[in-house]
């Protein structure tokens, strides 16, 4: 067996989600909402089954997603995207993440990623020979600095992975950090692959700069999107990649061989959804953020301190400062077993031994669900 895959242990969130399965528990950890997504779309998917898009779409993804997905990113970001030549559909934004470590990366390559990170990142730039180097950013604000990038950046830097906004942190990256970063990747000529899932997803009216849009990333940049964060289908697995023609050429040609094609019925559906998006987004959106104030009011007068929640399913607690002397494993695997509620340890999500005291939970649950998880929470302390 590849020892960088045999090593590793089942990931967090499966690890949680089935706790949460065999002990019947609330189940705030993994991240997905607790209703069916929105009917007009689910209908749409169900409609393409029985009409007929069942066989083996086009290799790069259904004309009319990727025209869709081209003029969404032209409304909602304004940038400029040619259909046929810099996007490609994926089953979903994992398989457009292995499609790009997989596809660019060479042997020795060094790759400056940001911790905490989402957990699929280094066992596939290990796989790629990639050389990881992270950068640990720190609660509440998560940010990154020049002196921190200095410290990372090298003469073999060839890559940066971003994930904004981020998960598990819930933070937002402001531009001036975005224009830092752009800053280094340039002088380093290196290529910047951005995990951009939950750029639909921030509150309080702040807005997502895509790195590609800023001057001198347009040549240098993958943009990663998922329509499961877009539109709460977190099943269907429909992920984007943009990119300028010669990196979507290789990164398309590296896609026909991980999974070649993605379920037409459920691209149709996404494309649908996102020519008819306008007032549906902006609904979710205020759901999702009513959903994360009450999470936290909740989990305050149970006097849980949180930090804040900019964007994303997440909202955490900072176990310390709410006077509970435990890490956030130990109190985790707690919560599930004796109090009945899942939840993801946040140092789960960085690369090793690195305790905190941090505890993830996904905001987008029904009311009864979040009060439910709460009241659980309250008693596991
Ligand atoms: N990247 C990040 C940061 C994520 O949070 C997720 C899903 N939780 C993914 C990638 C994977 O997205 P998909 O389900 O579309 O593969
Ligand atoms: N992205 C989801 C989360 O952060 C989980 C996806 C997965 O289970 N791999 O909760």
């Amino acid at each position: 067996a590849n020892p960088i895959f045999a090593s590793l242990p089942t990931t967090i969130f499966e690890e949680m989600s089935g706790l949460a399965r065999d002990l019947g528990a609330v189940n705030l950890g993994q991240g997905f909402p607790d209703d069916p997504g929105p009917a007009h779309i689910r209908a749409k998917a169900a409609d393409a089954v029985l009409n007929g898009y069942n066989q083996y779409p086009p290799m790069a993804g259904l004309p009319e997603l990727r025209q869709a997905v081209a003029a969404h990113y032209a409304r909602t970001q304004g940038l400029d995207l040619d259909w046929r030549s810099e996007v490609t559909v994926t089953s979903g934004a994992t398989e457009a993440l292995a499609a790009a470590f997989l596809g660019l990366i060479q042997p020795g390559d060094e790759v400056v990623v940001f911790q905490p990170l989402y957990d699929a990142y280094l066992p596939l730039i290990r796989r790629a020979g990639g050389v990881p180097r992270l950068v640990t950013l720190a609660p509440p604000r998560w940010r990154f600095d020049r002196a921190m990038l200095e410290a990372t950046f090298g003469p073999k830097t060839r890559f940066v992975v971003l994930n904004n906004p981020i998960n598990p942190a819930g933070a937002v990256l402001p531009r001036e950090d975005l224009e830092l970063l752009a800053e280094f990747c340039i002088a380093h000529d290196a290529v910047a692959i951005c995990d951009e899932v939950w750029e639909q997803v921030v509150f309080d009216g702040a807005t997502h700069v895509p790195l590609i849009a800023l001057p001198g990333m347009r040549q240098r940049t993958v943009k990663i999107g998922s329509a499961g964060k877009m539109f709460g289908l977190t099943g269907w697995k429909v992920g984007f990649l943009c990119a300028a023609p010669e990196l979507t050429r290789t990164l398309a040609r590296t896609h026909q061989f991980l999974t070649f094609t993605t379920p037409p019925n459920l691209q149709a559906a996404v494309a649908f959804g996102l020519d008819d998006s306008g007032d549906w987004f902006e609904a979710m959106l205020a759901a999702l953020q009513r959903s994360r104030d009450r999470l936290a009011e909740g989990l305050a007068r149970e006097g849980f301190v949180t930090l804040p929640a900019q964007g994303t399913y997440f909202l955490n607690i900072d176990l310390a400062a709410s006077g509970v002397a435990e890490d956030d494993r130990s109190f985790a695997l707690r919560a599930v077993r004796e109090a009945g509620v899942a939840t993801i340890p946040v140092s789960a999500l960085y690369e090793q031994d690195h305790v905190t005291t941090i505890l993830r939970l996904c905001l987008a649950k029904k009311d009864e669900t979040l009060d439910k998880g709460v009241i659980r929470l309250a008693r596991a302390r």
